[in-house]
């Protein structure tokens, strides 16, 4: 069965085996793993993963790519379709590992809903746009360090693995791609999601400006031993921790 690449769904279809032979070897896979894998497309990774599986469950969106995948009948593997932003991930279990290469229009919103579900999450592996996977690596005092670098290192030890060129894929993406490993800290630098993400995306509102500045409507110099002088991509992530504390112990 042929299958046009949908844009829509950011269909980029791996085609470079050495690149997934790589992948699945950061992957690592054990037997009973509770992988789970978002947009399988035509399997590219799957049929290689599901080599060192007992079972794996796939999220998928588009109908083609999943009476694809079915006619493929292979027992050990769980489809769901379904759209991975709004998927509930508890159906599956807990200790999850989730992989995938992503599709690139929506994964900054998948980063956020994963993070939210942390708390069944081993690790995951992700093939991203280099650019995304730079600036969720990124330490403070860079150009590229922002909020979404605050936000995963705050749940999650992060490391950009290696980089993956256009040529890998059909249809060839414009931009390069990466790959991101992610692990849930076993203790995370808080619980509070939501206050720390209210108060980094505040910070980093105008980048040019001084804390000071983004945050006058909210905290002053004297509430805080951070020095409010500074701009935002001065900060450590532990300092926008003390920042979140410092503005709990006020309200
Ligand atoms: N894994 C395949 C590969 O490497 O060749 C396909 C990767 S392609 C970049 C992204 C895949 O995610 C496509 O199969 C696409 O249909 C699927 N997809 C797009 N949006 C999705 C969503 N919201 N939920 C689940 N899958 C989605």
């Amino acid at each position: 069965m042929s299958h046009q690449a949908r844009k829509r769904f950011g269909q980029n279809f791996l085609i470079d085996d050495q690149i997934v032979n790589r992948i699945v070897a950061t992957i690592s896979p054990k037997k009973n793993d509770n992988i789970v894998e978002i947009g399988p497309g035509k399997g590219a990774l799957t049929f290689p993963l599901l080599e060192h599986l007992e079972h794996l469950s796939v999220i998928e969106i588009d109908r083609d790519l999943i009476s694809l995948l079915k006619s493929k009948k292979q027992e050990k593997l769980i489809i769901y379709e379904a759209d991975a932003l709004k998927f509930d991930y508890g159906v599956i279990s807990n200790n999850l590992r989730i992989v995938g290469n992503l599709p690139y229009n929506i994964s900054s919103p998948l980063l956020f809903r994963l993070l939210s579900e942390k708390n069944q999450i081993i690790d995951m592996i992700f093939m991203l746009q280099k650019e995304v996977v730079d600036r969720i690596v990124a330490k403070h005092g860079s150009k590229t360090y922002g909020r979404l670098s605050v936000m995963m290192q705050t749940f999650f030890e992060v490391e950009s693995m290696f980089t993956v060129p256009k040529e890998s894929f059909d249809p060839k993406p414009k931009i390069e791609s990466a790959i991101l490993y992610l692990k849930t800290r076993a203790k995370p630098l808080t619980e509070n999601t939501k206050l720390l993400e209210k108060i980094v995306k505040v910070s980093f509102s105008q980048r040019r400006k001084t804390l000071k500045n983004c945050l006058k409507s909210i905290l002053n110099q004297e509430q805080t031993e951070i020095d409010l002088s500074q701009r935002a991509e001065m900060l450590s992530v532990e300092n926008f921790i003390t920042l979140m504390k410092d503005y709990e112990k006020q309200n």
